[in-house]
């Protein structure tokens, strides 16, 4: 057998110690997925990944019975600070939660305070570096991911300068899932935790000592949610002022889409769904239907082509298109449920839509995943008008359950999403302007097709076969660490590198 491939997976928050966002969603569930490869031949490396997540204090309170594995000091312009780690294994999967007087435990997660928050997250990406040191555990592989735990993947490029026979060999791959946070107001606390400027470097003045920028430089590679994003964040339109560097570093950054969880969102099994189905038979979704519109005191009638919309209230989400293109075709037969919290502009925005037109348009302002999962088992169309998406669950989601998404063409919806032309690829409509009249124009398009049952459900169908699962992506995964390591070895003549 060959030796295995050790992989330290470091991120701010992991479902289901914690989740805030879809950070969670992908570091809950991709370490996982890869633990779970088995190599197909003898031939084939195996994987030893271990996540690394901070301890909160509200990861505390769930009690988990955690064995304290190491206890180490990371360097500090204070003084050194202790720190321990304490272990469980989750399906087999090593999971590390990094203790210390930086990751307070009557904190959030993510505190208002860039000096605060930079300081954890820096203290944290240190101590994992250090835990691979206490358990003489040489990664072959550090995945660190967003600004938060780039700041490993720099002080590893430190690290190397100076030959360290623990981290000789590993290769630095940065996720990068919401480039606009690049870590502003963390340059302190790099400054206090020994990580100085890259003065001499690619990097724009501005950004020398920001976390994630940082990180951009020093990472062997670099992966985006999405093959589209990843070419988007090379634009001025996306690239949050990096674009001309990341330009520089094109060959070294790839795009992989996020993957569902398919076991948690299957409509076989949903329990909150009146009635469960599979694409073979989708004649049970007009039971939801029905529960839905008498839910939202809605006309009940199963052929009104039903349009939902869950999503964050945010202008990123293109929410502020929703109002004016509904109210553009008010004179067609179709009724919408908005569900959704966020910017207070635009939830007033919506509930005015709701006042105009009481016959067809409901909304629901609060986070409701019941309700969510209640609506992608009724609806027939799900709207989803990004300006910028780097993956995008909400289509993947809708169309497990034959929701089709009418979204625009940007970074991981172009990517998952085939536009409606007649053949048999199509999934979904796809537009290209920020335009409430694009917007309208692709519903307009999609209710056309609604009309003709048969063609519509064959649409409904194809969306649900669609292979989303994390098994599929996980597999891209292994082989781009694989072929980072074997890069990584090819530069280390004569060094005892795992084979791969
Ligand atoms: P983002 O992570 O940028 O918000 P995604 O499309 O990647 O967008 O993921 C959004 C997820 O959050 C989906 O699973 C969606 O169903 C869910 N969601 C968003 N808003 C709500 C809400 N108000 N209630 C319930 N679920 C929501």
């Amino acid at each position: 057998m060959k030796p295995k491939l050790n992989v330290l997976f470091l991120a701010a928050e992991a479902d289901p110690f914690i989740k805030i966002g879809g950070l969670g969603d992908y570091a809950g569930s991709l370490p996982l997925a890869l633990h779970g490869i088995v190599p197909t031949s003898e031939d084939e490396t195996g994987i030893d990944i271990r996540l690394v997540i901070p301890f909160y204090g509200a990861i505390q309170q769930k009690q988990y019975p955690l064995k304290r594995v190491a206890a180490f000091e990371v360097p500090h312009a204070g003084g050194s600070l202790p720190a321990e780690a304490l272990m469980l294994e989750m399906r087999g999967l090593p999971v590390y939660f990094i203790s210390g007087s930086m990751i307070p435990a009557d904190a959030p997660v993510y505190t208002s305070d860039p000096a605060e928050d930079g300081r954890k997250f820096t203290f944290f990406s240190l101590c994992a570096l250090e835990l691979a040191r206490s358990l003489e555990w040489p990664p072959d592989i550090v995945h660190a991911n967003d600004w938060h735990t780039a700041p490993a993947v720099y002080a590893l490029s430190l690290i190397q300068r100076d030959s360290d026979p623990v981290f000789n060999n590993a290769a630095a791959l940065l996720g990068l899932h919401n480039l606009p946070y690049l870590g502003a107001g963390a340059e302190q606390a790099l400054d206090e935790f020994g990580l100085p400027p890259a003065e001499n470097s690619a990097l724009p003045g501005w950004a020398k000592q920001m976390p994630l920028p940082l990180g951009l430089l020093a990472a062997d590679h670099i992966v985006a949610p999405s093959p589209t994003y990843a070419q988007e964040i090379l634009t001025p339109e996306f690239g949050s002022g990096l674009h001309s560097f990341l330009r520089q570093r094109k060959q070294d950054i790839s795009g992989i889409l996020n993957g569902i969880d398919v076991n948690r969102w299957d409509p076989r099994t949903d329990e909150q769904l009146k009635a469960n189905y599979s694409h073979e038979d989708l004649t049970p979704r007009k039971v939801n239907k029905t529960a839905l519109q008498q839910e939202f005191n809605l006309e009940v009638d199963a052929d009104i082509p039903l349009i939902i919309i869950i999503s964050r209230m945010d202008k990123q989400k293109g929410i502020d298109l929703v109002p004016d293109a509904l109210r553009h075709i008010a004179g067609q037969r179709w009724q919408a449920v908005i569900l959704g919290t966020g910017d207070p502009v635009l939830e007033a925005a919506v509930r005015g839509l709701e006042n105009n037109l009481p016959d067809q348009v409901r909304v629901a302002v609060r986070f409701d995943a019941a309700l969510s999962r209640r609506m992608y088992g009724a609806a027939d169309i799900i709207l989803i008008p990004s300006r910028y998406e780097p993956c995008g669950l909400n289509q993947m989601i809708g169309m497990r359950y034959g929701v089709v998404p009418v979204a625009r063409a940007t970074g991981g919806l172009k990517d998952t999403i085939q536009d409606y032309d007649l053949s048999e690829e199509s999934t979904g409509f796809l537009f290209d302007k920020e335009s409430a009249s694009a917007l309208s124009e692709a519903i307009r398009r999609a209710l056309a097709v609604y009309e003709n049952r048969d063609a519509w459900t064959q649409l409904q169908q194809r969306c649900m076969q669609q292979d989303f699962s994390w098994d599929r992506f996980a597999r891209q995964y292994l082989t781009l660490y694989r072929s980072l390591a074997r890069a990584k070895a090819a530069r280390q003549p004569g060094s005892s590198q795992t084979e791969v």
